[in-house]
């Protein structure tokens, strides 16, 4: 099982060390034959716009989106979950989202001053205690359809969603110690 990390801009080396220490070969996707050779992909945090412009200059775009369309798993955090998500609220007018999970997601949602913070998270079905959850200029989710599964939330708000083999993530479970929702998306793949 060959898992793709998309690697163009943002967080990308924390999660292909959680990959690794979870079971799986990662490997970096910057072209669409990079992407042809994976059979799973995580979308990492950093800027969803920026990321989105080079999805499009890299060629990317619509392949990725094809994949997606086809049921590839897949594991977006932070700006990936904006860009897995069906709609972006407060986004560039161009940025593209993917909708391979059926959640609206506001950009920066948690304000300037809680621009970033840290949670201990119950998580939905997983064993083992609370994720430690960092955010950094966070979305949030603020709607979900039937079909979405909300795993944790903060406030109310759901951070942590599933729909079939797509799981996304407000916060950033590469950082830190903990590869319990690399190892849960992986059990997804496989
Ligand atoms: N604020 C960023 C965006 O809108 C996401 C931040 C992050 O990925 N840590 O894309």
């Amino acid at each position: 099982m060959k898992v793709g990390v998309l690697a163009l801009q943002g967080a990308s080396a924390r999660h292909v060390d959680m990959l690794a220490r979870a079971g799986a070969a990662p490997v970096e996707v910057r072209t669409p034959a990079d992407l042809d050779a994976v059979d799973a992909i995580v979308l990492p945090g950093g800027e969803s716009t920026t990321i989105s412009m080079l999805l499009e200059s890299s060629g990317l775009a619509d392949r990725l989106a094809a994949r997606l369309a086809d049921g590839m798993p897949a594991f977006g955090t932070c700006a990936g979950m904006i860009l897995l998500g069906r709609e972006v609220l407060d986004g560039r007018p161009d940025q593209r989202c993917f909708g391979a999970v059926d959640v609206t997601v506001r950009r920066n949602a948690f304000g300037r001053q809680v621009d970033s913070f840290e949670a201990d998270l119950p998580v939905e079905g997983l064993a083992g205690g609370p994720v430690h959850a960092v955010f950094i200029r966070a979305p949030v989710v603020e709607a979900v359809g039937p079909e979405v599964e909300v795993l944790a939330t903060v406030d109310g708000r759901p951070v942590l969603c599933r729909q079939g083999p797509v799981l996304v993530a407000a916060f950033h479970p590469e950082l830190g110690d903990d590869p319990r929702l690399h190892e849960l998306f992986l059990s997804e793949v496989v």
